[in-house]
């Protein structure tokens, strides 16, 4: 749990509230930017319009001592007056509207300290080394001088607006008004979240691409019982919070932010990974979440990674950090093992001066959009509980007891057990956040076969990140493809290839097999470049894209409004030719028995041949300037794996021979063997063997 660290002003929501309207001569004007240094003892008019005030309230009681209290920007806005035989009473100095009186005793400011701020009842404020805290309830507060600036210019106009519209009036209701200004956003009449019953997420709405990471429950600390962080366990949930989201970062985008010995599995008497299969590094699947591989160290010894970041980011017998802070920690920890040109850290927290507006959830939601999960801090003046989750989605929920629908997060709300992994957090609750963007880019190389799977691991050469689907196309890959398995029954509606090439220019991509294919590219933060439906063979998909070089894309494989489990094959090529559809790719017909072209560098080309009767044909390619080539042939009815040949047919010229079924569009990708190095005359011949 967080520690408050603001005013409370709903207080003045409270307050009763005893109109006076007396317009001295003095009250119209307003001390404003007074220096620090400025007594705190008032005029003789002063004192008497004041006495006057008082006396017409409180008949009977006579004061024993005036003084100014300060508002928040050193401005001499308040008058109290101590009454003889104990009671009190706050005047605004400008209105003499009452802020609050008791009758007994009076208010607890330290007398040894001249200035006394007042910002509300509760709220009374003094200063210590420049920073404020609360006298009543011994809190520190974190207040910028914009901060205060903004809060004493928000109460001053409140009143001096309301003054100005009430003159002439009876009655006036002064305070009513300034309340109405300060609390214009607060969400009282919603319901509060209730921290004993939870109120889990329906997992509907938006939820980033890995949302599974989270829903794992991954292995995190929340108190380290050698020194005394937060009370208990209690207010340390900006480090838990840190500790997720660098996980996740670490898991999918950068595996340089967190090394082995702070991850799970790792033994640190022999300082090796002991138990491989809780170690994302070195479990045998690479895509394997559960609680240890998604998890970072967290037991109660200085080696744990929860003491590493508890330590970055809180001091001993502290309890409850700042957004500031959290994000302060992180970046602390993060100079340690990357370049700060690898990483852009964010932080946001509301100030109660605004009036508890919650963050922009626009905010929010373009970072979830984006794929980024990020710690979200709810403030209990907002309806919430003081507390740092980690954000992952966002939809809507209707309270059963009817009070609508509300927009909210899902988030992990960062205490122990699977059930709250995935919790629904109003949006309104929330006041801030921390944000964590990598910047680096994978560089995947195939590793093999992932065990009793028929898939395939690859691994970045930078940072050792792993993955069962990438696509890394060289400068001299003449095609490359991948099969997609889409299974609509576990939830997995579609496939993502994390694809980088080696170098920028123009590519064709498209789908092939029996479905209805959907094929999108998109960029790292899931904004989509191009997709297309159809445009491939039969219900296939294709485009062209001019792709930049080094940089990350996303291609994502799916079936056509999710409907169909089955596995779908994409295939890109470097094709000189754009085409727009996969009927624009240059047609050989039955008849023809071969085509010459010219190559052009860092290209393919791709050619489609129809035979006019069904058998056994024989595919040759030529090149009348000696050119080393190379073929590829593709059925496009078929996710199987494409046939390919370099020199069977000699003289260093590719050769296939392939059953063919009559009235079929076949493709052929012919290219030079080494197209960054070589182009010119070459080509196809076709012979039907049987
Ligand atoms: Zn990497």
């Amino acid at each position: 749990m967080k520690r408050i660290r603001k005013i409370t002003l709903f207080s003045f929501l409270l307050l009763p509230v005893l109109v006076l309207f007396v317009l001295s001569s003095l009250s119209g004007t307003m001390t404003a930017f007074a220096s620090a240094e400025s007594t705190t003892i008032l005029s003789n008019a002063e004192k008497s319009s004041s006495l006057e005030t008082v006396e017409s309230v409180f008949s009977g009681k006579s004061v024993s001592s005036y003084e100014y209290f300060y508002n928040l920007d050193d401005s001499a806005d308040y008058i109290y007056i101590e009454f003889e035989n104990g009671g009190y009473a706050v005047y605004a100095k400008d209105t003499m509207e009452m802020m609050e009186y008791s009758l007994q005793g009076n208010l607890p400011y330290d007398t040894s300290v001249s200035k006394k701020y007042y910002a509300g009842p509760s709220n009374y404020l003094q200063k210590v080394d420049g920073r404020f805290y609360n006298v009543k309830s011994g809190e520190q507060l974190t207040v910028s001088k914009a901060e205060a600036y903004e809060f004493a210019n928000t109460v001053r106009d409140a009143v001096i607006e309301t003054k100005a519209t009430k003159l002439g009036l009876e009655q006036s209701n002064v305070s009513d008004e300034v309340l109405a200004v300060l609390s214009s956003s607060n969400n009282a009449e919603e319901p509060d979240i209730n921290t004993g019953k939870l109120i889990p997420a329906s997992l509907n709405g938006t939820l980033i691409e890995n949302v599974q990471f989270f829903l794992a429950n991954p292995k995190r600390g929340d108190n380290y019982s050698g020194v005394t962080y937060g009370e208990g366990n209690s207010g340390t949930c900006g480090p838990v919070a840190a500790q997720l989201l660098l996980g996740y970062n670490n898991f999918y985008n950068d595996r340089r932010i967190i090394p082995n010995k702070y991850l799970n599995g790792y033994d640190h008497t022999t300082n090796t990974v002991s138990d491989r299969e809780k170690n994302p590094n070195t479990c045998s699947d690479p895509m394997h979440l559960d609680e240890w591989t998604t998890g970072t160290s967290s037991e109660n010894t200085k080696e744990s990674f929860y003491y590493k970041i508890i330590t970055s980011i809180m001091k001993p017998n502290t309890s409850g950090a700042s957004n500031k802070e959290v994000k302060n920690g992180m970046d602390k920890y993060l100079s340690e093992v990357l370049s700060s040109s690898d990483y852009s850290l964010k932080y946001e927290e509301k100030g109660w001066f605004f009036g508890y507006k919650p963050i922009n959830s626009s905010i929010i939601k373009a970072e979830i959009d984006a794929g980024r999960p990020l710690i979200l801090s709810m403030d209990s003046n907002l309806g919430g509980s003081n507390h740092d989750v980690v954000g992952y989605g966002y939809e809507d929920y209707a309270y059963a007891t009817g009070e609508g629908t509300y927009s909210g997060y899902v988030v992990n709300f960062g205490w122990q057990g699977t059930s709250r992994a995935s919790v629904w957090i109003n949006a309104n609750w929330c006041d801030g956040y921390v944000s964590l963007k990598m910047n680096h880019t994978h560089s995947y190389n195939y590793v093999g076969a992932i065990p009793n799977s028929d898939r395939t691991e690859y691994k970045c050469s930078t940072c050792g990140q792993r993955t069962d689907a990438a696509i890394r196309m060289s400068a001299s890959d003449r095609y490359v493809e991948r099969m997609a398995t889409i299974t609509q029954s576990t939830g997995k509606t579609h496939q993502d290839y994390y694809v980088t090439f080696n170098t920028a220019g123009n590519k064709l991509f498209q789908t092939f097999g029996g479905y209805d294919a959907k094929l999108t590219l998109l960029d790292a933060e899931y904004n989509v470049l191009v997709e297309n439906d159809d445009s491939g063979h039969g219900l296939n998909s294709l485009f062209n894209y001019t792709v930049e070089a080094n940089k990350a894309y996303i291609l994502r494989v799916a079936t056509y409004r999710d409907q169909y489990s089955g596995k779908i094959k994409v295939g890109i090529t470097p094709d000189s030719h754009a085409v727009s559809e996969f009927e624009d790719i240059w047609l050989l017909g039955s008849n023809i028995i071969g085509c010459s072209f010219t190559s052009e560098l860092n290209a393919t080309r791709a050619i489609c041949y129809t035979p006019g009767a069904s058998g056994t044909y024989k595919f040759t390619t030529k090149s009348a300037d000696d050119i080393d080539t190379y073929l590829y042939f593709i059925d496009p009815t078929s996710a199987d794996a494409c046939l390919y040949n370099d020199d069977g047919a000699g003289n260093l010229q590719a050769k296939i021979e392939v059953d063919l079924v009559a009235g079929r569009k076949y493709l052929l990708i012919v290219s030079a063997y080494s197209i960054t190095t070589k182009s010119g005359s070459m080509g196809l011949s076709i012979e039907k063997l049987s």
